[in-house]
């Protein structure tokens, strides 16, 4: 490894500062790492003469005065954020040659911010997918472990990070696909407050559910990103101006409450459930208290996701038709044939599921029956959250109930679902959560807690996620 890209994100803004790099520099320290390890398949596009414009771009802002931000550090994007000039995929057949006209809310505000967007990361196709195998340009292989998946939908994001190739990354998260990455490949990824973050520009999935939010090293290289990225925005109606984010972070313990809820602990494996329960320990040994909260509904989250979601994507996805954006099918003999040889052969298989299964819950007669219901139920499902966390700072649990498995092991999509357990309730009551690592499994591979917080409390769990950082430094395997 070199060292200039085994820096922290925020060690390497000072190094920026002190003039002791240049962005040009750390740019060309992250491209080189990135072709040295190009084996792991984290990225579908590097953009590297845009880059090192950027970088230069960079320098000169510092040489004229300026500072703060994210001034020079190179940083990826999930290949379903919109990028102008460049190739945004969703690791799609279907947009295998889109290139965007304009930036996503996120990306301008990155490079407003001085940032250097390296380039595009692997993800499952339309963020649909726990593994990333579900690409079309092919799995990412695990930094821990190539062998093994680097989970998804955001695995490009999460593994950059982790191989050290970037400083920082953003994903997307409708159900759990940044921190379960994030658990999967060691690294800390948050899931912001719905609403908190613009999503203008995010090639939507499930636009109820959708998040962009970051990955980074620490809590603290996560803060800096998030401040950057949050805020209203004129272009998403959705979007809020309500997070009250800190400076730095305390990371205290003492005086905390955390609450557990059984619900969000079956089913996961032993080692994971070792690494949760000696994580609880330390910070109850350092001070916080630590509650039973009970979250009664969760077991139905699952089967609320997948009937809203779909149904969500199914609308979403009707844009993809071979008239307006990306490819076209050949041999079509009227309108109605060119739709269909299109979406039949550019889209992937669980795409098609998914859309397939979204249909069918919005069809007339089952609309009731699925999707009403799934909707109601989210609203207790919300209820019981806001209860939860009426008692305590912050809801803990496993990120995923098993490390990350090998590649073209889980043939079931089904039992793939069901690694998003702890995370996707979530994303229905719309609040923000992070993924912290702490620690190993017998065999090396990185295990996550989850910190659940309260609605525009993200600072606040960052903190929390600082604490667990804190508490379990030096953790080896569990
Ligand atoms: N794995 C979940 C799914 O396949 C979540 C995806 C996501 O958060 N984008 O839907």
């Amino acid at each position: 490894m070199n060292g200039i890209t085994d820096m922290g994100l925020c060690s390497l803004i000072d190094a920026l500062d002190g003039k002791k790099l240049s962005a040009t520099e750390a740019t060309r320290a992250c491209l080189d790492r990135i072709k040295a390890t190009e084996d792991l398949n984290n990225f579908i596009t590097v953009c590297e003469d845009e880059a090192l414009k950027a970088a230069a771009a960079a320098d000169a802002r510092r040489k004229s005065g300026e500072r703060g931000g994210l001034l020079g550090v190179p940083i990826a994007v999930k290949d379903n954020i919109s990028t102008r000039g460049v190739k945004t995929t969703c690791a799609s057949a279907f947009l295998s040659d889109y290139v965007p006209p304009f930036d996503a809310t996120v990306v301008d505000k990155l490079k407003a911010a001085g940032a250097v967007i390296v380039g595009k990361t692997n993800m499952d196709e339309f963020a649909m997918g726990s593994t990333n195998e579900n690409s079309h340009f092919s799995a990412a292989h695990n930094a821990a472990d190539a062998t093994r998946v680097t989970g998804g939908s955001s695995g490009g994001s999460a593994n950059a990070v982790a191989a050290r190739q970037v400083f920082a990354a953003l994903g997307s998260d409708t159900g759990g696909s940044i921190r379960q990455p994030a658990s999967y490949c060691g690294t800390v990824g948050l899931k912001p407050t719905y609403s908190a973050v613009s999503r203008y520009g995010l090639i939507a999935f499930a636009s109820s559910l959708d998040q962009i939010g970051p990955f980074a090293r620490t809590s603290e290289d996560a803060l800096r990103v998030l401040g950057t990225i949050a805020g209203k925005d004129s272009r998403d109606s959705t979007s809020t101006d309500k997070l009250d984010l800190p400076d730095k972070l305390s990371g205290k313990v003492k005086g905390r409450t955390f609450g557990i809820a059984d619900e969000l602990l079956s089913g996961a494996a032993s080692d994971v459930k070792t690494a949760f329960e000696r994580t609880v320990a330390l910070l109850e040994d350092n001070g916080a208290k630590i509650k039973k909260v009970k979250l009664g509904s969760v077991d139905a989250a699952l089967a609320v996701y997948y009937v809203i979601s779909s149904a969500e994507a199914a609308s979403n996805l009707a844009r993809f038709d071979g008239v307006k954006y990306g490819r076209r099918a050949s041999g079509y003999r009227d309108i109605a044939e060119l739709y269909t040889l299109s979406r039949t052969e550019f889209f992937g298989d669980e795409v098609k599921r998914r859309i397939m299964i979204g249909n069918y819950v919005l069809s007339s007669g089952y609309y009731d029956a699925y999707y009403l219901k799934a909707s109601k139920i989210r609203t207790v499902i919300k209820r019981e959250f806001d209860a939860a966390l009426g008692c305590c700072d912050a809801i803990l649990s496993p990120t995923v109930p098993t490390v990350a498995p090998k590649i073209g092991a889980q043939v079931d999509p089904a039992a793939t679902y069901l690694s998003d357990v702890y995370t996707v309730p979530v994303n229905i009551a719309g609040l923000p959560a992070v993924s912290v690592p702490v620690g190993r499994s017998a065999d090396g591979m990185p295990i996550g807690v989850q910190a659940i917080g309260k609605a525009f409390c993200d600072g606040d769990l960052l903190d929390t996620a600082r604490a667990i950082e804190t508490v379990t430094e030096g953790c080896g395997n569990a």
